[in-house]
């Protein structure tokens, strides 16, 4: 695609854009000053659908007015309410609708998801992680080896990158599995790396887990609703994600986890059981024994909190209608703008470490001239409007999400840094 830098070529993007209207469908956030706020925070926190707040207080509605009875009495009873999630998880991840369940937050997910997918024996305990995992992930991996009764110091294998580079190749975690595949019973790797916004091979992630023996357990955080995957036909054996980044369903929402329709009726699978896990039919008989539900239910415990399934439910609404190949489509238009535009502008004072053939929509920025203060920077646009986010140790994330960001958001970030740099050198 030909771009240009100018006000009238974004402007005409997004006339011609046929999801521009769902722009409309989310609250922006309050201006911090005089200029119009350019939000491109959509990987940390995604906006307000409009529609949330309806779902809630259609939730708050029937516990006023049913009380307990909204358990069974309305058109949505709240007893199946979390398979309101179903089809759109389903369509997201390249699932079947039994192998996904709305259910708790993602850290939590993980580590339930471990307790029956991270089995250790003597000879093959470790953990495969990757060498700038989230922390949350790293946390979780290196408790559940000491859980195990192993050290995580040498239970934790690390897939790297290359000096001097931040891409991950997967030669190199083929070369690690030759290595040392035999000791490892868990590979517990993201779909696109937070921080260099990198898409993982995922498929081929999951072949070499098949290939060593290994369990092989997903992160999707900042993949899901983000980039287009087949976790059926690419069989982890779990993964599980969060819906507050571009899911859009609000601070801390419940979140989601997806667990392989092999493991689905296993009888000699060990989980951590709930009420919510026993089959529904038999549920209230309240029996001593457990009746397994089918499918990635089985995992459920507590019965969910619905206030805050609402929004996750009116997010999904919305992604169906406007369907994950149409976003992906803008993505790459909208996404390649942005770059393009920083390239052009600032291409020898700023650069890009998301790779430009494996990418969802975020852009991870570093600054390459030593005269500007990368964080001087970031705070600079912060004052001026823009939202985007700071990584420790010199990263400026930027997201243009194709669901609510237009041609003139990625535009007006551009003249932003014009700005803010010309005020830098004064
Ligand atoms: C955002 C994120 C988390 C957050 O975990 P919560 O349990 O939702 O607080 C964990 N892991 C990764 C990779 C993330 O990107």
């Amino acid at each position: 695609m030909k771009y240009a830098d100018s006000r009238e070529f974004a402007a005409a993007q997004d006339r011609a854009d046929p999801l521009a209207a769902f722009r409309e469908h989310f609250n922006f956030p309050l201006p911090r000053g005089k200029r119009s706020p350019v939000y491109l925070c959509g990987n940390s926190l995604g906006l307000q659908p409009k529609l949330a707040a309806q779902f809630v207080n259609d939730e708050l509605r029937n516990w006023k007015d049913f009380a307990v009875d909204g358990h069974f009495h309305p058109d949505q009873p709240w007893i199946s309410y979390h398979r309101r999630c179903a089809s759109g998880f389903a369509e997201l991840t390249g699932s079947l609708q039994s192998e996904v369940v709305a259910m708790n937050t993602l850290t939590v997910n993980l580590h339930l998801l471990m307790a029956s997918f991270y089995r250790p024996t003597k000879e093959r305990f470790k953990i495969v992680i990757e060498s700038q995992a989230f922390p949350s992930d790293r946390y979780a991996a290196a408790s559940q080896l000491r859980m195990h009764g192993h050290d995580d110091a040498t239970g934790l294998l690390e897939w790297a990158s290359r000096d001097g580079e931040t891409r991950l190749h997967i030669e190199d975690l083929e070369a690690l599995l030759d290595r040392h595949g035999d000791s490892v019973s868990l590979l517990l790797l993201p779909g696109v790396q937070y921080y260099t916004g990198q898409v993982i091979d995922m498929a081929a992630v999951c072949n070499l887990g098949r290939k060593h023996g290994c369990a092989v357990g997903l992160d999707l955080a900042h993949a899901i609703g983000n980039v287009e995957m087949a976790l059926h036909d690419w069989a982890p054996d779990f993964a599980a994600w969060c819906t507050y980044k571009y899911l859009n369903a609000g601070p801390g929402a419940i979140a989601g986890a997806f667990v392989h329709e092999k493991h689905c009726d296993s009888d000699n699978l060990e989980q951590l059981h709930g009420w919510w896990g026993h089959d529904e039919a038999t549920r209230f008989k309240m029996a001593k024994s457990f009746t397994p539900a089918a499918g990635a239910e089985l995992w459920q415990m507590s019965n969910p909190p619905i206030l805050a399934l609402a929004p996750v439910v009116a997010s999904l609404q919305i992604f169906q209608e406007a369907g994950l190949a149409a976003l992906r489509a803008k993505a790459e238009k909208l996404t390649g703008y942005l770059d393009w535009l920083v390239a052009t502008r600032f291409g020898d004072r700023i650069g890009s470490i998301t790779p430009a053939d494996a990418r969802g929509c975020q852009l991870s920025l570093i600054v390459k001239d030593p005269s500007i203060d990368a964080r001087s920077l970031f705070d600079k646009l912060c004052e001026l409007d823009v939202t985007g986010d700071w990584r420790e140790p010199d990263v400026i994330r930027v997201a243009p999400v194709p669901l609510y960001n237009n041609f003139e958001d990625a535009f007006e970030f551009a003249e932003r840094i014009s700005l803010a740099l010309s005020s830098h050198r004064t």
